[in-house]
C-alpha cells in the first residue's frame, strides 16, 4: 500500500511532533491522527513550527490541524484535543500503522511504549533536553528492546528536568522531530527502522552522534513473550541498567 493509504498517530504537536507531522504530511502520508491537549504559549514558538504568534492562546490541536490542512489540503487530519492516557491509548494506537511519540513527559512515553507493543504497532520514540536529542524505535518482533527494557520504570517526577525547566535548543527539537518523521516513513514503507532497537543520541554542541543496541531485558513487562531479531551488523550495546555500553 502506498503512503496515501497509511495512518500515522503522532502524540504531541509541539517541538518533536510538529516537525514530524510536517515531514509525514510532505511525504504524502494519507492520514495524520494527532493527539495534543495543550494551548499555544509564547515559550513554544522557538521550536514548534506549526504555530505562529496569532495562534497564542489557541488549542494546539486545532491550530496544528489548520496549519497542516492549509499546507497539505489532500492530507486527512484528525486532531484530537485530549491527553493520550490509559483509557484511550489502545484505541488510538490500534487506529494507526505507525506511532510517533513526541510527548514531553515520561509517563506518556512509557504508556505509548506499552500500548504500541500490545497492539503490535511500530513506535518511534523521541526526546530532547537542552542540546541533546535521543531517538529509539520499538518494532514488535524486531531488533533489540524497548523503552522499558532500557529504563524499566519512568524516573520519579522531578528527577529529570523538563524542557521548560532545563531549556531546549529549538533547532535540536526540529532536527529530532524531522528524524522521527523520516523514521516513521521508513517503517510505513515496510523497511527496517534506522533506530530499531537502537538508541540514537545526538549532541548538537559537539556534533557527536552515537547509536547503541538496546538489549531485550529478560522479564521486561512490555515486550515479554516476543523474540527479538539479531541485528545484521555489530553495534555497541546499551545495557538495561542505564550504564554506558562498550563497543
Ligand atoms: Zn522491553
Amino acid at each position: 500500500m502506498s503512503l496515501s493509504g497509511k495512518t500515522a498517530l503522532v502524540i504531541g504537536a509541539g517541538g518533536l511532533g510538529g516537525p514530524a507531522l510536517l515531514t509525514l504530511a510532505a511525504a504524502g502520508v494519507g492520514k495524520l491522527l494527532l493527539v495534543e491537549d495543550d494551548a499555544v504559549e509564547t515559550s513554544n514558538l522557538n521550536r514548534q513550527p506549526l504555530f505562529k504568534e496569532a495562534d497564542l492562546g489557541q488549542r494546539k490541536a486545532s491550530a496544528a490541524a489548520a496549519r497542516l490542512r492549509a499546507l497539505f489540503p489532500s492530507i486527512a487530519v484528525d486532531a484530537r484535543d485530549l491527553r493520550f492516557d490509559a483509557d484511550n491509548a489502545l484505541a488510538l494506537v490500534g487506529a494507526a500503522d505507525v506511532v510517533v511519540d513526541g510527548s514531553d513527559n515520561f509517563a506518556t512515553k512509557f504508556l505509548a511504549n506499552d500500548a504500541a507493543l500490545r497492539a503490535h504497532k511500530p513506535l518511534v520514540h523521541g526526546g530532547i533536553l537542552r542540546t541533546t536529542a535521543q531517538l529509539l524505535t520499538v518494532a514488535p518482533a524486531g531488533i533489540g528492546g524497548c523503552l522499558r527494557c532500557l529504563f524499566e520504570e519512568p524516573p520519579p517526577i522531578g528527577a529529570v528536568p523538563s524542557c521548560a525547566e532545563a531549556g531546549v535548543l529549538g533547532a535540536t527539537a526540529g532536527f529530532a522531530g524531522a528524524l522521527m518523521g523520516a523514521e516513521a516513513l521508513r517503517l510505513l514503507a515496510g523497511e527496517r527502522g534506522a533506530y530499531e532497537g537502537r538508541l540514537f543520541t545526538y549532541e548538537a554542541r559537539s556534533a557527536r552522534g552515537r547509536l547503541v543496541l538496546v538489549r531485550r531485558r529478560p522479564g521486561c513487562a512490555a515486550c515479554a513473550g516476543t523474540q527479538p531479531l539479531e541485528p545484521s551488523e555489530p553495534v555497541a550495546c546499551a545495557a538495561p541498567d542505564r550504564s554506558e555500553g562498550a563497543a
